[in-house]
């Protein structure tokens, strides 16, 4: 996409290159640097090489990562930084085996286990949903109240943040956008 906002035509991309306005997540552009996303971006962008135009998909994926350390199975769905606030749902931290979800104006973003990925699906289908946040769990390993706290995450890195945009031109077919670096 160009400065403009206009989508360039039949330029395909996946994997770690990739970045792209994610519907779920305000649109906010996201890049992903796990196995899963570039497998599945892959699929879509390789679909949409060899379709007609009217029959490409869009990459509707949520992001999800997993990783092995230290002996611990991480794995994660959504995005954890786009959260106002987190809450553990089931297990403990002092356990090590847990679940984490995190939710932004009410409503489940993103959820993060440790050594309890048989869940993460469930987790998945609340995300796409939009179900409200805290979520209403009934399960047996949850803490008898949940009590979210602030998440902390830093401050989203906007496209623009060091710049600023200026439109110019008067009519329709003149008009453009054109990125002005910020003055500190
Ligand atoms: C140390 C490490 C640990 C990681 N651990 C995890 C993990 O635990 N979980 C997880 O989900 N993800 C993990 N990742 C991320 C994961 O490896 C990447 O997200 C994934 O490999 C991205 O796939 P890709 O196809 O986009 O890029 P890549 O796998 O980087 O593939 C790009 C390919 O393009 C080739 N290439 C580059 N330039 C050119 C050129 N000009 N011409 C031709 N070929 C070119 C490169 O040689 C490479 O083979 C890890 C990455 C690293 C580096």
């Amino acid at each position: 996409m160009d400065v403009n906002g206009i989508v360039t035509d039949d330029v395909f991309v996946a994997g770690d290159i990739s970045r792209f306005p994610h519907p779920v997540y305000g649109y906010q552009f996201v890049t992903l640097e796990h196995w899963v996303n570039a497998v599945a971006q892959a699929e879509v962008a390789a679909h949409n090489m060899l379709c007609d135009q009217s029959e490409r998909w869009p990459h509707l994926w949520l992001p999800v990562f997993w990783s092995s350390q230290f002996g611990l199975n991480i794995k994660s769905v959504g995005v954890p930084t786009f959260a106002d606030q987190v809450v553990i749902t089931q297990g403990s931290a002092e356990e090590r085996r847990f679940v984490a979800a995190y939710g932004y104006q009410g409503r489940i973003t993103a959820a993060v286990a440790f050594d309890q990925s048989m869940w993460l699906p469930f987790y998945q289908r609340l995300i796409e949903q939009a179900a409200p946040f805290p979520p209403e769990l009934a399960t047996a390993d949850g803490p008898v109240e949940l009590r979210p706290v602030a998440a902390e995450v830093p401050d989203r890195v906007a496209a623009t943040q060091d710049a600023t945009v200026v439109v110019t031109g008067h009519d329709p077919g003149e008009r453009r956008a054109t990125l002005v670096r910020r003055q500190s």
